[in-house]
C-alpha cells in the first residue's frame, strides 16, 4: 500500500547565493529521514519562477554580479535597510509581484497533491511580507476584512549566521527560528516576541547532522580516503559556492608559506580560478571545483581558509575547524566575523601574505590550534537541522489535527514549539 503524506510544506526561496537552498534541501532531508512518507515539500524559487518582470525574475544574476562588486551590494544592502527602503520595497512588490505570487502560493507542485500547502516556511530574506499578505488574502477569502487574518501556519527560517537583513523579521510570523543569540537581538529589534523565537542553529547539509568528530578523533583515514597525505598538516582553502574573486592570489600565498603542509583548494563553481590553479597544482596543493563531500574535506583538515559564508562556518564548526576568514559580503556577512573571532576559533585579514604567516602561525603551535578546535566545537549545532525540521513537522502535524477537529483561527497555529 501507498502511504499518502499527511502533511504538505512550501519552501519559499530564491537561489541568491547558495545558502538558501542548501537550507530548504537539508531542512527536506530532514523531514525524509524524521517522518518518512508523511511530509511532501516543495521547494521555489518564488522570485526566478513567478517574478513577473525585472529586476524580479534576475535576482540570481544580479546577486552573483553584486557579490563580485561588493560595494554595490554593500549600497544595495543598507538602502534597503532604512525604513524609506523597507516601505519602498514592500510597495514594489506587493504592487508588481502580488498575483503572480498567489499564483505560486495557490498551485504548488506537491507530488501528492494540487492544494494549497497546509504550512509555508521561508528560508529567504525577500519572502516574508509578501508571504504573509498573500496568505491572508487567501486564508481570509472575502470572509473578514482583518488584514493580518490568516489560518495557515507561516515560519521564517534564517539562514544568515551572525548578521541579517532586517526583512528577515516579521513580526506575524507563527515563528522565526534564529541561528545565533545575535540574531536573536534582531529579531527582538525588529518587534517579535521571545515568544515567537527559537533557537537551534543553522541548517545545514546532512553529511554534518551525526557523527561529529572530537578532537580526539584521528584525521589520517579521512585523509588516506580522499587522496591526501595522512600525516601531513592540512589546510582548506574555500571561496564559497560561487567561488569568489582573490582566491588565485590566496591560494599561491598559501602554497609559498606552507612548505611543510598540504593544501586543498575548492574552487566551487570558479572554474576559472580553479584552471589558473590547476597549473600550480604540484604534491603539496590539491585543486578541486565544486565539491559535494564538503564534510569529508573539512574533517581531513587542520584549519579552514575561507569567505565568511554563514554555511561554510557553521560547517567548519560542526568538523571542529579553526577558520581564518579572508572576505565577506558586506551587510548580512560583516556579522560573521565577530560570530568566529568571539568564539575563539578564528580571524578574519584580507592580506594573502599576512594570511599564509598566520595559518602557518596555527599549525606550528599545536597547544592554541587544539583550543580554537575546542572552541569550534562549542560554537557547533550539529542537531539544528534536526531540531528546527521536528518544530516544524509538529506546527504543521498540529494544525491539521486542528484542521480535522475543525476550524482554526488566527494565531491559533502559535503555541506548539517552546521557545529556547
Ligand atoms: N559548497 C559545496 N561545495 C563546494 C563549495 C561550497 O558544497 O565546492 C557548499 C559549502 O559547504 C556551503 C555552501 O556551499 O554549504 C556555501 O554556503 P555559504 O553560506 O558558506 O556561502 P554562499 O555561497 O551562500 O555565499
Amino acid at each position: 500500500t501507498i502511504t499518502q503524506p499527511k502533511a504538505t510544506i512550501q519552501i519559499l526561496m530564491s537561489d541568491t547565493g547558495g545558502g538558501h537552498r542548501a537550507s530548504a534541501n537539508a531542512l527536506r532531508d530532514a523531514w525524509n529521514t524524521l517522518y518518512p512518507n508523511q511530509i511532501d515539500c516543495e521547494i521555489v524559487d518564488i522570485y526566478t519562477e513567478y517574478g513577473p518582470v525585472w529586476p524580479y525574475n534576475d535576482y540570481v544574476r544580479m546577486y552573483k554580479l553584486m557579490a563580485q562588486y561588493p560595494w554595490t551590494w554593500d549600497l544595495f544592502f543598507r538602502f534597503g535597510s532604512t525604513p524609506f527602503g523597507l516601505w519602498l520595497n514592500a510597495i514594489l512588490l506587493e504592487t508588481i509581484c502580488f498575483q503572480s505570487f498567489v499564483t505560486c502560493l495557490q498551485q504548488p507542485d506537491f507530488t501528492t497533491t494540487k492544494h494549497r500547502a497546509d504550512m509555508v516556511v521561508s528560508v529567504h530574506p525577500l519572502c516574508q511580507d509578501i508571504a504573509l499578505k498573500i496568505l491572508a488574502y487567501l486564508d481570509r477569502n472575502g470572509a473578514t476584512r482583518d488584514p493580518h487574518y490568516r489560518t495557515t501556519p507561516f515560519c521564517t527560517v534564517v539562514t544568515d549566521l551572525g548578521g541579517a537583513h532586517p526583512t528577515w523579521f516579521h513580526p506575524q510570523v507563527d515563528y522565526c527560528f534564529v541561528p545565533s543569540d545575535a540574531l536573536r537581538q534582531l529579531a527582538l529589534k525588529r518587534n517579535l516576541q521571545p515568544s515567537q523565537i527559537v533557537q537551534h542553529g543553522l541548517p545545514i547539509r546532512q553529511g554534518f547532522w551525526n557523527n561529529a568528530p572530537s578532537s580526539s578523533t584521528s584525521k589520517a583515514p579521512q585523509r588516506t580516503a580522499l587522496g591526501l597525505h595522512p600525516d601531513l598538516p592540512t589546510v582548506l582553502l574555500v571561496g564559497g559556492g560561487d567561488g569568489m574573486g582573490g582566491l588565485v592570489e590566496m591560494a599561491v600565498a598559501l602554497q609559498q608559506e606552507l612548505a611543510d603542509a598540504q593544501l586543498v583548494v575548492i574552487c566551487g563553481n570558479n572554474r576559472a580560478a580553479q584552471a589558473t590553479l590547476q597549473q600550480h597544482s604540484n604534491n603539496n596543493m590539491v585543486v578541486q571545483g565544486f565539491v559535494s563531500n564538503m564534510d569529508e574535506y573539512m574533517r581531513a583538515a587542520d584549519v579552514l581558509v575561507t569567505k565568511a559564508g554563514p554555511g561554510t562556518i557553521a560547517e567548519a564548526c560542526i568538523c571542529g575547524l579553526p577558520c581564518l576568514l579572508f572576505a565577506y559580503l558586506p551587510g548580512q556577512e560583516e556579522g560573521n566575523i565577530p560570530f568566529v573571532e568571539q568564539g575563539g576559533f578564528g580571524a578574519y585579514c584580507s592580506d594573502p601574505k599576512e594570511i599564509a604567516t598566520t595559518v602557518r602561525s596555527w599549525i606550528a603551535d599545536p597547544q592554541q590550534l587544539a583550543v580554537m578546535q575546542e572552541n569550534a566545537f562549542k560554537a557547533a549545532r550539529p542537531q539544528a537541522t534536526l531540531d528546527i525540521a521536528r518544530d516544524l513537522a509538529e506546527i504543521v502535524f498540529r494544525h491539521n489535527e486542528k484542521k480535522v477537529d475543525g476550524g482554526i483561527g488566527k494565531g491559533e497555529s502559535r503555541g506548539v514549539v517552546e521557545s529556547s
